[in-house]
Parts: structure tokens; sequence; C-alpha cells
């Protein structure tokens, strides 16, 4: 089973840099300066296509951290093991959610 999730992974990982290049590409305001001077409710309407592109480009960055520190883990042997009271994290909800870091249970009390 271990396998066939390291694939999963590793597309998912590629798929995941795929769309990171994308956005770094297609962002018209890829300049630091610019997107720093959001200071009136005019330009509030111009940012706002960067603010989604960035809230994105976000959202992907911290999925591929949560993909790789899963392969990490499947390669040191601790991966679907629970890193609150390390007891296995159940095998449904590992292939539910291959990046899983928490078991049903601590995942409740957090
Ligand atoms: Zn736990």
């Amino acid at each position: 089973m271990t396998e066939q999730i390291k694939n999963i992974l590793t597309a998912e990982r590629e798929n995941l840099k795929r769309q990171l290049e994308l956005y770094k590409s297609e962002d018209p305001l890829a300049d630091p300066n610019q997107s720093s001077s959001r200071t009136t409710d005019d330009a509030i309407t111009v940012s706002e296509g960067h603010d989604r592109i960035v809230a994105t480009r976000l959202g992907l960055k911290q999925r591929l951290h949560e993909v790789e520190r899963a392969l990490a883990q499947i390669d040191l042997g601790t991966w679907g093991i629970c890193t609150n009271c390390g007891k296995e994290i159940a095998k449904d909800r590992l292939q539910a959610l291959p990046t899983a870091q928490l078991c049903a249970q601590c995942e409740k009390e957090v």
C-alpha cells in the first residue's frame, strides 16, 4: 500500500510544482515592490487579482510542503504514525488523506 501512496504523492508533487510554475509566470504583478503598495481604496480593485494569485500560490506551496513531508516520512518509515500520540493512523483515513499527520482522535482534539 505504501508504494501506491508514494506514487500518488510523487505525481501530486509534480503536479503542484507545475501549477506553481504556471502561477509564477502568469502573475502580472510579480514585482515585489508593487505588491506592497496597496494604500488606497482604488488600489484594492487593481490588486484583487494579484491577491487571489498570491493566495492560490500560498495554498499550492502549503500543499506541496505537506506532500514532500509525507514522502520524506515514507522514506524514513514514519509515515502513517500520528505525530501527536505516536499511534498508527487508520488505513482508511490515510487512503483518503495520505498527508495526514494526526490520527482521527488527535485531529478532533486539536
Ligand atoms: Zn493521535
